[in-house]
C-alpha cells in the first residue's frame, strides 16, 4: 500500500514540503498545479527535486470543467487536457484527476459525459496517461461517486477509471457501502479527508474544515473499508484543505496525517481480515488502566513549595530515589514524583518551563505494545541512560516536549516504588484515592493533533468538543478518555493569551498538564482533613451558591457545608459530582479534588467559568497583571 498527501494539505514552499513529506515517511505526494505554477523551476526540475526526495508523484491535479461542454468550449477543453498530458510527462506522473464540472456551460446526461470520456480516454492512452474522474459534492450535474461511476462505466475505456474522494461520499451523506460494487482495478485512486459534523455550505466546509481521518467526524473507516474490499490496490492519499494546518508546522502536520492513514489502515486491516493489506504488523490500540505516576520537574525552594502544597493535601513523602535527587509522595493509589535532578529529562524541563509536569506514567496492559504501536505510528521512542538497579521502563515522548512511561503488570515494572524508591506502604492521607483525570493545555490549533494522538495510540476515545467561557476569551474543551474511564484526559485549546489556559501557556512557555484532578469517595471528610492540614482552597462567592440553591434542589445544611468548603456541585441524570480547587501555583497548575458519584461521567462543566472567574480574583488579588 502506497501512502500519500497531496502538497495542498500542509504550510510551506515546495521544497519545505517535500522535506516534510518525505520525513514523515509517505511514499508519494499528489501534485496540486497552483503549487507547481507558484515554484520558480520547470516541471521537469519539480520531477526531480520530487524524486530526489525519494518520492513519486501519485497523482496530478485537478482539472476542472472538463465534460459535458457544447463547441466551441468543448475543443478547446480537450486541447487544455492535451497541454496537461504534455506537463505530466514532464513531471513524471501518469495519473490526473478530473473533477466533475461547474462550468456554467456545462450540459447534463450522462452518455454525453461518458462520450467525452471515451475519447479523452484515446488520447491518454497515446500518453500512456491514466484518467480519474471524481464527483464534486457540488458539482453541477454530477456530484455523486454512483454517477461518476456510472459515466466511467458507459466510456468503458481503460484508460478512464473512478477517483472516490471520502469528504465528496461521506459529506453528501451518501452510503460507503455502495463502493462495494465497483470494480477495484477501475478505482483509479482514492483521497481521504474527515471533517467535523458541521452543517453549512459543501464547498466552504470542504476547503476551509477537512481535517486528518480520526480527526473529525465522518466514516472514514466505513469508507476506506468498503473500498479496500472492492479490490482497491493503488495509493491511499490524503487530500485536506484546512485553515489550520496552511498556517501550521509543516512537520507536524505532515507527521499527523501520516499517523492518522497508518492507524486507519491498520483499523481496516483488523475490521476485515480477509484482505491481504500490504502494511507492515503492529500491535492494536492498547488498553490503558490509569494514571501510574504524575512527576514534577521543579528545584530548591520551588520544589519546598510544591511539597508543602502535598502534605496540605494529604500526601506524605514515602520514598527516595536509589541515585537521583527525586522523592516519591503518595496517598491512596496516587504516586506524585518530584524530581530536582539537574541533569536529564527533568532539568531540561524545569530550565526550560520552571515548575511543572514533565512525566506522565500510564498503567497500561503491555507496555512494549505500546512503543511498537508508537514507533509505527512515527512517534519517537524515549529514553536516558538507566543508573545501577534502575529499571528500563519503556517510554515515548508526548506533544509539546512531554514524556510518557508505560507500566504493565507482566513485565514487573510496576514494581519501580520497591526497586528504585524502596517506598513506604501509601498512607491514607486525607482520603484521596486516586488520579480521576489530567488537563492539558495547548493552543487551539494544537487540539486536532493531541486528540489524534491519543486515539491513535491507545484504546479511547473522544468527545465532542465544548466551549467553555473564560472572562477574557473562549477556551475549547474536549475529552480523551478510554471506555470503562480508567484514563481520562480533558484538552484544554487556548485562543488567546487572556484565556486562563492563555496566560499559562506563555508563562510556562508551552507546558501541557495544567491540573491534576484527584478522586475521592467522600469529599466532605476529605474536605475537612485538607482543611486540618492547612489546605487553603481556590474560595467560591457567595453567589455561586445562591445559584446553586436557585438550580437545584439540595438541604440547607448540605448547601453550607458545601459553601463552608468551599465545594462546587454538578449533577446529571445519573449521579451528582462535587469539586474543589487548589490555589494556582507555578504558572497556573493547581490541583482539582473531586468526587463523583457512580454514573456521573461528566467534568463539572457547567462550573467552569466560574471556578475561572474565582482564579482570574486570586491572580488579580496576588498582583499578577490581568493580562
Ligand atoms: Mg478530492
Ligand atoms: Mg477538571
Amino acid at each position: 500500500m502506497k501512502t500519500s498527501i497531496a502538497t495542498v494539505s500542509i504550510s510551506g514552499s515546495l521544497t519545505e514540503k517535500l522535506e516534510a513529506i518525505a520525513g514523515a515517511g509517505y511514499d508519494g505526494i499528489e501534485i496540486f498545479e497552483q503549487d507547481f505554477i507558484a515554484f520558480d523551476g520547470s516541471p521537469r526540475d519539480v520531477g526531480r527535486m520530487v524524486r530526489d526526495h525519494g518520492l513519486e508523484i501519485t497523482l496530478f491535479q485537478p482539472f476542472r470543467d472538463f465534460e459535458g461542454l457544447p463547441e466551441p468550449y468543448r475543443s478547446k477543453t480537450f486541447d487544455r487536457a492535451e497541454r496537461k498530458f504534455d506537463l505530466m510527462g514532464e513531471l513524471g506522473t501518469d495519473t490526473i484527476l478530473f473533477c466533475s464540472s461547474c462550468h456554467p456551460k456545462a450540459l447534463g446526461g450522462i452518455d454525453r459525459a461518458a462520450d467525452d470520456f471515451a475519447e479523452l480516454g484515446t488520447r491518454a492512452a497515446a500518453r500512456g496517461i491514466k484518467v480519474g474522474y471524481e464527483a464534486l459534492a457540488w458539482g453541477t450535474h454530477v456530484n455523486d461517486h454512483r454517477d461518476a461511476w456510472e459515466i466511467v462505466r458507459r466510456a468503458d475505456h481503460p484508460n478512464i477509471g473512478l477517483i472516490l474522494d471520502s469528504f465528496h461520499t461521506l459529506g453528501r451523506g451518501i452510503d460507503p457501502e455502495t463502493i462495494r460494487r465497483i470494480p477495484g482495478d477501475k478505482i483509479f485512486f482514492v483521497q481521504l479527508a474527515d471533517a467535523p459534523r458541521i452543517d453549512m455550505d459543501l464547498l466552504y466546509w470542504s476547503r476551509h474544515f477537512r481535517n486528518m481521518p480520526g480527526e473529525g467526524d465522518l466514516d472514514v473507516m466505513a469508507f476506506m473499508q468498503a473500498v479496500m474490499a472492492a479490490g482497491y490496490a493503488g495509493p491511499v492519499s490524503l487530500e485536506i484543505f484546512n485553515d489550520q494546518f496552511r498556517g501550521g508546522s509543516t512537520r507536524g502536520v505532515a507527521e499527523d496525517g501520516y499517523r492518522s492513514l497508518i492507524a486507519l489502515m491498520d483499523d481496516v486491516r483488523r475490521a476485515e481480515p480477509g484482505l491481504a493489506l500490504d502494511l507492515p504488523e503492529m500491535p492494536a490500540r492498547v488498553g490503558v488502566n490509569g494514571v501510574s505516576f504524575v512527576e514534577f520537574a521543579s528545584r530548591g525552594a520551588d520544589a519546598r513549595s510544591l511539597e508543602a502544597l502535598l502534605l496540605t493535601l494529604g500526601f506524605e513523602k514515602s520514598g527516595t530515589h536509589l541515585n537521583k535527587a527525586v522523592t516519591l509522595w503518595q496517598q491512596g493509589d496516587v504516586h506524585i514524583v518530584v524530581n530536582e535532578e539537574t541533569e536529564g529529562h527533568a532539568a531540561t524541563t524545569f530550565n526550560a518551563r520552571g515548575t511543572t509536569v514533565c512525566d506522565i506514567g500510564l498503567a497500561v496492559e503491555d507496555a512494549n505494545a505500546v512503543t511498537a504501536r508508537a514507533t509505527s505510528l512515527g512517534i519517537e521512542l524515549f529514553s536516558q541512560p538507566i543508573g545501577p538497579g534502575e529499571l528500563g521502563i519503556p517510554a515515548i515522548r508526548g506533544l509539546s516536549g512531554s514524556v510518557l512511561h508505560f507500566m504493565d503488570d507482566a513485565s514487573g515494572l510496576g514494581d519501580v516504588w520497591d526497586v528504585e524508591f524502596d517506598a513506604d506502604a501509601a498512607p491514607a492521607g486525607a482520603g484521596i484515592t486516586r488520579i480521576d483525570h489530567l488537563a492539558q493545555t495547548m493552543s487551539y490549533e494544537d487540539m486536532l493533533s493531541w486528540s489524534l494522538f491519543y486515539t491513535a495510540l491507545f484504546d479511547m476515545q473522544k468527545s465532542p468538543m465544548v466551549d467553555v467561557f473564560d472572562p477574557d476569551g473562549l477556551v475549547r474543551s474536549q475529552v480523551v478518555e478510554s471506555a470503562d474511564g480508567a484514563l481520562r484526559l480533558t484538552l484544554n485549546g487556548a485562543d488567546s493569551h487572556r484565556t486562563l489556559a492563555g496566560r499559562f501557556l506563555s508563562e510556562t512557555f508551552g507546558a501541557s498538564v495544567q491540573h491534576v484532578a484527584l478522586a475521592t469517595d467522600d469529599i466532605f471528610a476529605t474536605a475537612e482533613a485538607l482543611a486540618a492540614r492547612g489546605f487553603d482552597p481556590l474560595p467560591m462567592p457567595q453567589n455561586y451558591y445562591d445559584d446553586l440553591a436557585a438550580r437545584f434542589d439540595i438541604a440547607p445544611d448540605l448547601l453550607e457545608r458545601m459553601q463552608r468548603l468551599n465545594l462546587l456541585y454538578d449533577h446529571d441524570d445519573r449521579g451528582a459530582f462535587f469539586q474543589t480547587y487548589s490555589r494556582a501555583f507555578a504558572g497556573g497548575l493547581f490541583f482539582e479534588i473531586l468526587q463523583r458519584e457512580p454514573g456521573y461521567t461528566g467534568f463539572g462543566a457547567p462550573n467552569a467559568p466560574f471556578r475561572i472567574a474565582a482564579q482570574k480574583r486570586q491572580r488579580r488579588a496576588k498582583g499578577v497583571p490581568k493580562a
